[in-house]
C-alpha cells in the first residue's frame, strides 16, 4: 500500500464553482453587483441559497443551482459543499447589524470557509477584488486543513 506523506492541495479549476448568498437587507447590493459582473460570473458556476438564486437567476439570466433558503439549511448546505469540496468561492454578504434566526449557521459557514481555505467576500469590495484576480482565470492550489485531515487519515 502506498502511503503518502505529503498532503496534496486541491485542485481550482480555471471555471470556478462559486457560491452566492445575501441576507434580506444586502441582497439589492449583492444583486447590483452581480448585475454589474454578469459577463465574469457568466464564465464561472454559480450556487446560491434559495431565495438569493431565484432572484440572481431572474435578474442575470444564467442558471444558478439552487440551496434550500438560507434560515432552512440553505447556509449548511453551502458549508457542506465547502467541506466537501464543491465548491471553490462563497460570496457572503451577511447582514452586520440584524439579528438573524440562524446566525448559529452563519457563523458555522464562515468558520467551515476558513477551516477549508475557500475564498470567501462578505462585502462588495472584497467581492470585487475577488473576481478581478488573475487566478480567476487560472488553475489555483488550494492547500487548505482539508488536504492535511485527508493525509492523516491515510
Ligand atoms: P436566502 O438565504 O438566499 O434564502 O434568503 C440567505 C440567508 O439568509 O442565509
Amino acid at each position: 500500500m502506498h502511503i503518502e506523506t505529503a498532503p496534496r492541495p486541491a485542485q481550482m479549476a480555471e471555471r470556478k464553482r462559486i457560491a452566492l448568498i445575501a441576507h434580506d437587507n444586502r441582497k439589492l447590493d449583492l444583486l447590483d453587483w452581480a448585475r454589474y459582473n454578469r459577463g465574469t460570473l457568466a464564465e464561472h458556476d454559480l450556487y446560491a441559497t434559495g431565495t438569493t438564486g431565484a432572484l440572481i437567476e431572474a435578474e442575470l439570466g444564467i442558471p444558478v443551482t439552487r440551496f434550500l433558503s438560507g434560515p432552512l439549511g440553505g447556509d449548511q448546505q453551502v458549508g457542506a459543499a465547502v467541506a466537501e469540496g464543491r465548491l471553490d468561492f462563497v460570496m457572503f454578504f451577511w447582514d452586520p447589524l440584524e439579528p438573524q434566526p440562524h446566525d448559529v449557521d452563519v457563523k458555522a459557514l464562515l468558520r467551515i470557509a476558513v477551516v477549508y481555505n475557500t475564498p470567501i467576500a462578505c462585502n462588495r469590495a472584497t467581492a470585487d477584488f475577488v473576481l478581478s484576480s488573475p487566478l480567476m482565470t487560472r488553475t489555483y492550489e488550494r492547500f487548505g486543513f482539508r488536504e492535511q485531515a485527508l493525509a492523516a487519515q491515510r
